[in-house]
């Protein structure tokens, strides 16, 4: 599985419709400091999932909406989709390519879409979870990153091998079903609670 295609649409300093395909092989994107490389590399975390403005260098998450420059007004949503090959079916979907869609208004409202079908953004979590290329998987190391990762405590090291070995889905799922099962102790306790009321 590959990244073929992204394309950034009022995201940061992408004020007009930019595509960039990639092919098989090394792509090394190169510009002048502050040209909008790393706005790329924010752009592809952003669809898979990242919630958190500050690492994506804003302060809210309407921050990523292209704001306006001398030469152009502020546009009024930001749109990023990201296409990937997916003939080895790395995601589990029967599509040859699928293409993952964030979109945010100034509103604040969000959109999510897989293959143009809107969607919650849980479902893109799932879809790339243990896939490696979620937005805390290894596949995307941000400047800093490397050294963050070998400088972090044990455990979270362990959180990195685990999204690469694959087990991350189980774990969350995991957790949600032991949520449910507390949830069901606690009303199960509070049915005992009104029988014996009702005794
Ligand atoms: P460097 O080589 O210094 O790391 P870079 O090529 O990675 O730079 P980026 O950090 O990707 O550059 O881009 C920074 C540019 O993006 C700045 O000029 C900034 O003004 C612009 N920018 C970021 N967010 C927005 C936004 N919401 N609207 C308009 N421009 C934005």
């Amino acid at each position: 599985m590959f990244l073929k295609r992204i394309e950034l649409s009022g995201f940061k300093s992408f004020a007009d419709r930019t595509e960039l395909e990639f092919v098989q092989g090394i792509t090394a994107v190169v510009g002048p400091n502050g040209s909008g490389k790393s706005n790329i590399s924010d752009g592809i975390r952003w669809v898979l999932g990242e919630q958190s403005a500050r690492s994506l260098r804003g302060g809210n998450m309407q921050d990523v909406i292209f704001a306006g420059s001398d030469a152009r007004k502020a546009v009024n949503y930001g749109e990023v989709s990201l296409t990937l090959d997916n003939a080895s079916q790395s995601l589990p979907l029967e599509y040859q390519e699928v293409t993952v869609t964030r979109r945010v208004h100034r509103s604040g409202e969000s959109e999510y879409l897989i293959n143009k079908q809107p969607c919650r953004l849980k479902d893109i979590t799932e879809l790339f979870m243990d896939t490696g290329i979620g937005k805390e998987a290894y596949s995307i190391i941000g400047q800093g990153r490397i050294e963050e990762i070998l400088s972090t405590k044990s455990e979270e090291r362990r959180g990195i091998f685990e999204e690469a070995s694959g087990i991350v889905k189980y774990k969350s799922r995991k957790k949600e079903t032991e949520k449910k099962l507390q949830e069901t102790e606690q009303n199960l306790l509070r049915i005992h609670d009104l029988i014996s009321e009702l005794e």
